[in-house]
């Protein structure tokens, strides 16, 4: 077995586990690995270990992989800043994006969504932890955003995403991923229909999974380190 196959069935173990101790079916939370940085050789070694969908942060090595993959089944995620003049790229090759922190790249998203492509599947990404210069909109501002994005026409709007600082425990942790949980189910209270919340990382996965994430993000755990 290679390296990669024997990560990706280690983390599956680690997420059933995750899941049994929060009292949730493992089908709820999806695994989403995160092959930035490395090559398309090790997203096919993925694939051939069974895993679909896959994590890119930078939009240029991105598309390169997407292209050199295009014959394979494969679900790509953009979870990387965007940045408006980078919109293009991203609306013609992903099918996912976690990282809408503002109309203007949501509607640029929409207006650039080829046609012939189902919608782009969306998360808004929200500043849980509250730092001044990181990206993600204010949690006091995700119900006006959300209701903005979800009649964009070519866009699905799916749900929440955050990428909170790394806490000292585990407690500590489920207190910051649970105010994103907070937030995804007043949203969906105030009649938006999401499904999915984008939190936890190799490191975190555990409190993001108790916390209520039904999308882990997952790198190093899978690819090694970078
Ligand atoms: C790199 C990255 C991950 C994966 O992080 P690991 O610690 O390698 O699991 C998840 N989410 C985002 C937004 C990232 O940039």
């Amino acid at each position: 077995m290679t390296m990669i196959a024997n990560n990706l069935q280690q983390l599956r173990a680690r997420l059933q586990q995750a899941c049994t101790q929060a009292g949730r079916a493992p089908q709820d939370v999806t695994l989403l690995a995160v092959s930035k940085t490395f090559g398309a050789d090790a997203v096919l070694e993925a694939h051939a270990a069974g895993q679909n969908a896959f994590g890119e942060n930078y939009i240029q090595e991105a598309v390169e992989k997407i292209t050199a993959l295009a014959h394979l089944p494969l679900q790509w995620h953009c979870i990387g800043p965007i940045q408006s003049n980078k919109t293009r790229p991203v609306a013609e090759h992903f099918d996912w994006v976690h990282t809408v922190d503002r109309l203007k790249i949501a509607q640029r998203l929409s207006e650039q969504r080829p046609a012939h492509l189902a919608p782009l599947q969306v998360c808004i990404q929200v500043n849980v932890d509250g730092g001044p210069t990181k990206s993600g909109v204010a949690p006091q501002d995700a119900l006006a955003l959300a209701r903005q994005v979800a009649v964009l026409p070519r866009l699905q709007l799916r749900g929440l995403m955050c990428i909170p600082e790394p806490a000292p425990d585990f407690v500590a942790s489920c207190a910051v991923f649970a105010r994103a949980k907070a937030l995804f189910d007043a949203i969906r209270a105030a009649g938006l229909p999401l499904d999915t919340l984008s939190m936890g990382m190799s490191a975190d996965l555990e409190a993001a999974v108790a916390s209520g994430s039904t999308l882990v993000r997952v790198g190093s755990a899978i690819f090694g380190k970078r």
